[in-house]
């Protein structure tokens, strides 16, 4: 079977790699504030999702304060394939989506009759980044013999080039389903991702060189010697980790499945190798376990986000509760975008219903 990779020049990644930097160069530092502020605008939020007949969407790695009022609040706190599911579902005329862009892009997509807001329209991804449309089409012309499947982590325009969107959680499946079909891929963007499922599926994948700059920070050597330390604890590796990483993992799957993971596994000691956010909901399936965070590159050394998506963290109560009062924020995908994106997400979720 052949695996290749993307043949970027070394000038093409290293500009990739810059204009990541240069996006993550402008998150502003997180606005701590103090709880009985925090109490203050939980209620007044309260009161606004009823006024306006919204929601909150929550992914695990935004502020446990506003995972914990989701919950509160009948919404929902989940990976990206249980975002666009709740949010096409619920009743609510608003969705109010606590990630980063793409999800909100996404789950305007899968409803496009309803208003989504988000607390922050900066928050991105350095996949996302990492993955301009334009040159994205032109690699996908250049290969026009292979199904085109693009992780979610991707803009409206990047997905509506594609055959196929998927989450982490079902990556795999639709990949080795494709290759039973006897499919060539292009993959795009994350390489670590792509080179996990070729590795477990054998499929001959054609990759984007992309990157997660929180799960790109994970150090085998680092979690080896945290292992001296807790003999008994179970290793939890998300897939957008280096292989060396993933290779030393007793669990490798998506935000879920390590959640579940969590729960099954006799293990009382969890090391945990992806953002901490996951952490409160972790917790709460765990109460009894101890949960401690693999190590990373540190802020001394190329880190640039210790297990802590920066563009996550620029959700805050401040801004959502701003976004749903003045209802600012508002996503909007252009209709031929959106109806080209619709077709490779809806194989998406029918493909999880049918599996
Ligand atoms: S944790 Fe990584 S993949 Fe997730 S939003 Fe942040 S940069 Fe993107």
């Amino acid at each position: 079977m052949a695996s290749q990779s993307h043949k970027v020049s070394i000038a093409e990644n290293h500009r990739h790699k810059q204009l990541v930097e240069q996006v993550l160069d402008q998150v502003p530092d997180a606005n701590a504030i103090d709880s009985a502020y925090a109490v203050q605008l939980q209620e007044q939020i309260k009161a606004l999702l009823i006024e306006k007949n919204a929601v909150i969407i929550a992914h695990y790695y935004t502020d446990p304060l506003i995972q914990a009022l989701a919950e509160e609040t009948g919404g929902v706190v989940s990976d990206s394939l249980e975002m666009a599911r709740f949010g096409n579902q619920h009743a609510a005329d608003s969705l109010v989506v606590a990630g980063v862009k793409f999800m909100g892009e996404t789950a305007k997509i899968l409803t496009p009759h309803k208003r989504v807001l988000m607390p922050t329209l900066e928050a991105t991804c350095s996949l996302d980044v990492g993955c301009p449309a334009g040159e994205f089409a032109l690699f996908c012309d250049q290969h026009p013999d292979r199904t085109v499947v693009v992780y979610a982590n991707t803009s409206a325009a990047v997905k509506a080039r594609a055959d196929w969107v998927v989450t982490s959680s079902i990556a795999l499946d639709v990949v080795d389903h494709l290759d039973s079909l006897g499919k060539k891929i292009l993959w795009a963007p994350d390489k670590y991702l792509g080179g996990y499922i070729q590795k477990n599926t054998g499929a001959d994948m054609l990759m984007w060189d992309g990157s997660c700059i929180v799960h790109e920070e994970f150090k085998a050597k680092g979690i080896i010697d945290l292992q001296q330390v807790y003999p008994q604890a179970a290793v939890l590796v998300h897939p957008e980790s280096p292989e060396s990483v993933v290779d030393i993992a007793d669990v490798v799957g998506s935000t879920s499945q390590l959640i579940a993971a969590a729960q099954s596994l006799p293990q009382q000691q969890m090391i945990v190798a992806t953002d901490q956010g996951i952490f409160y909901k972790m917790q709460q399936a765990v109460p009894d376990k101890q949960l401690i965070i693999a190590p990373t590159g540190g802020s001394g050394a190329s880190c640039r986000s210790c297990a802590n998506c920066p563009w996550m963290g620029m959700n805050s109560l401040e801004n959502l509760h701003a976004c749903l009062k003045q209802g600012s924020n508002e996503i909007a995908v252009d209709a031929d975008t959106s109806a080209k994106a619709y077709k490779s997400l809806e194989r998406m979720m029918n493909f999880k219903v049918s599996n």
